[in-house]
């Protein structure tokens, strides 16, 4: 590698901070650029950047391309045509702006993972309240209505029964000024979720298939279970599901393929995240190279590490604001065996926020799990 690399990260929450903390391993400087100061990857190097008007700061993208070799993101919900912009400026972007922003609207991501013919629950485009009411009559009721752009835990999707809802639910989701599509209503056995990286010479490797627990009211994700407990031939499709979505969109470094168990056995996908995700949270201490260090070899052209599990199980659990106090951590928390304690540093707490994770690893998956609720439930949140 001829000049040092100094990776640029769009973001500075977790993600961001997670994936510092794997390249700060490998020697690699980073610099965290943000829309607000003092963000929780920033805290923790000396290079940072604040964009307070927004990502679409000229003067400020010219300064990140400066100062990074290649610059990466921990969320797509940076519009395509900014990272397009920043890689004018003369630095590398992985995943690319083009995967970027397929991904980054739903519809579209729908869209590229049928031509690659992966399974996806069936779906449209919805322009208005009577083309809902036509796809609820041509897909069945009840239909998941959802954001084309910019939802994340389940903010931007909204279950819709009969037709007398529609119009409520366009509204709700902010039609007209915002686009819509709606997809059938999956009554799944459970939910799945596998992590694939892809390097910049096309290597794929993929994660253990996890099993994956929301909450059903706050439509967040609580728990991970990994492996998860499905039969093998599930947890290889699931896995070939999640190879053929990374090349389907083209997308380099770490994405996470969120999955829907049918059941009748069949996989279907959700959605992809294209970086690291929080259902690969585990990986830190139960992979031999964490989706986070994967991902930072992946865009830094760096050869992939072995992502098989050093652990025979591992459970991950959320801690999730419950509160607008500071977090705290009694020191019995950090007393359960073979359990990892993370918090985030977020400045402000609120209830449902992702303030931290706790990971344990055990010989199953529920043993794991009840370590990590045993720590989990001592933090106060
Ligand atoms: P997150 O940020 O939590 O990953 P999101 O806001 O992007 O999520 P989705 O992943 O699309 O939203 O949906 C959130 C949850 O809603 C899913 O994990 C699943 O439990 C449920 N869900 C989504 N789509 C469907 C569907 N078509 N049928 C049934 N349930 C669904
Ligand atoms: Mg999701």
């Amino acid at each position: 590698m001829g000049r040092r690399p100094r990776l640029g990260i769009l973001g500075g929450g977790q993600l961001g901070r997670m994936t510092l903390q794997a390249a700060s391993r490998l020697g690699v400087d980073v610099v965290v650029a943000e829309r607000f100061a003092d963000s929780p990857a920033a805290r923790l190097t000396s290079h940072s950047l604040v964009f307070p008007n927004g990502w679409d700061d000229p003067p400020r993208l010219d300064e990140l391309a400066s100062l990074a070799t290649v610059v990466t993101l921990e969320s797509e919900f940076v519009d395509w045509r900014v990272l397009e912009a920043l890689q004018q400026h003369g630095v590398d972007v992985w995943p690319s702006p083009a995967c970027v922003g397929v991904v980054q609207d739903k519809l579209l991501q729908k869209q590229a993972l049928a031509r690659a013919e992966l399974p996806v629950p069936t779906f449209c485009a919805i322009h208005s309240p009577a083309a809902l009411v036509r796809a609820g009559d041509e897909l069945g009721w009840p239909l998941m209505l959802k954001a084309r752009r910019d939802g994340y835990d389940g903010r931007g999707n909204t279950v819709v029964a009969e037709p007398s809802q529609a119009e409520r639910a366009c509204a709700r989701l902010g039609w007209p000024a915002r686009a819509l599509y709606a997809e059938a209503f999956i009554d799944f056995n459970r939910e799945l979720a596998c992590m694939v990286v892809r390097g910049l010479d096309g290597e794929i490797v993929e994660y253990p298939v996890v099993e994956t627990v929301q909450d059903p009211d706050l439509h967040i994700c609580r728990e991970v279970l990994a492996p998860a407990g499905v039969p093998d031939h599930v947890s290889v499709q699931a896995a070939e599901i999640a190879r053929g979505a990374i090349e389907a969109v083209d997308a380099i470094g770490a994405m996470g393929v969120e999955l829907f168990l049918l059941r009748d056995g069949q996989v279907v996908v959700n959605e992809l995240a294209p970086r690291p995700h929080n259902s690969g949270h585990y990986t830190i201490e139960a992979c031999w190279t964490s989706q986070f260090e994967n991902h930072v070899r992946a865009v830094l052209g760096l050869p992939l590490g072995d992502s098989g599990m050093r652990a025979p199980a591992a459970a991950m659990v959320n801690l999730l604001g419950r509160s607008s106090e500071p977090v705290t951590m009694p020191n019995t928390a950090l007393q359960v065996p073979h359990t990892f304690v993370h918090l985030y540093g977020k400045a402000d707490n609120r209830p449902g926020r992702k303030m931290g994770h706790v990971t344990a690893l055990a010989t199953t998956p529920e043993e794991a799990r009840e370590h990590a609720l045993a720590a989990a439930t001592k933090v106060r949140l």
